[in-house]
């Protein structure tokens, strides 16, 4: 989510700086979440952290490829995505999907929770709905319909309030959880239709699930691992 937000901000800034958020389109968004992947890709490289294991690169590039083919099917006519994969070694990364389709997955994270096949493409599907449901675009018109002061603002300032003001972040929540249970429904949904078993997606969630401290406690932001693992496995009984 850190990714989207990121992307989100950075969408606001070209916003600003073309003449106000009715100027901002998802061409913008996307032009903006690309430069910023740049800088994160190019950064990992730097640190030696980028597609260090060509195996586990080429098995997410395989899953992704077959999700992404899935969501042509879905939607002929939707402009498509350029996907774009790379694996981080950055033990703090799990994995995430900016605006556009730039997918970023953490070998570490994979390999703590031992994911099988359909569990990283429940991951990856998950992240790439965030793409395909113009999340960050979302996220961006919602700020500044509920201020449209920010657009008078320096970037720099809204940049900070998005992750200090508690205001803010609370005006945001709602939708930031609203789009996390999509992403979760449309992702198991859409690799179940790619071919995948959806008791062996909702796995994904029973990890996360075990593996959380406190799974049912939750955010105004986010869902609890726990309400995450029985949604998916209301929906995936429903799908089978
Ligand atoms: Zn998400």
């Amino acid at each position: 989510m850190y990714f989207h937000r990121i992307a989100a901000l950075l969408a606001m800034c070209l916003a600003l700086s073309s003449g106000g958020a009715s100027a901002v389109t998802q061409a913008e968004v996307e032009a903006g979440a690309a430069r910023l992947y740049r800088v994160r890709i190019d950064a990992l490289a730097q640190a030696g952290m980028l597609d260090r294991d060509a195996a586990f690169v080429a098995r997410v590039a395989r899953i992704a490829q077959r999700l992404g083919e899935q969501a042509r099917r879905d939607n002929p006519a939707a402009p498509a995505l350029s996907w774009e994969i790379h694996t981080s070694s950055d033990p703090d990364d799990n994995a995430s999907c900016m605006a556009g389709g730039k997918i970023l997955v953490s070998q570490a994270y994979v390999e703590q929770l031992a994911l099988s096949d359909a569990e990283l493409a429940m991951v990856l599907s998950h992240e790439m709905q965030h793409a395909i449901l113009l999340h960050n675009l979302k996220e961006y018109k919602e700020a500044v319909r509920r201020d449209p002061g920010w657009l008078a603002r320096p970037f720099s300032a809204l940049e900070e309030a998005l992750d200090h003001d508690a205001r803010l972040m609370g005006q945001l929540a709602a939708l930031n959880r609203e789009q996390e249970v999509e992403a979760d429904r449309e992702g198991m949904a859409m690799a179940w239709r790619a071919g995948w078993r959806a008791k062996q997606l909702a796995a994904y969630f029973r990890k996360l699930e075990q593996a959380a401290s406190m799974s049912h406690i939750g955010s105004a932001s986010h869902p609890s691992a726990l309400q995450r693992w029985r949604a998916a496995r209301r929906q995936a009984g429903a799908l089978e």
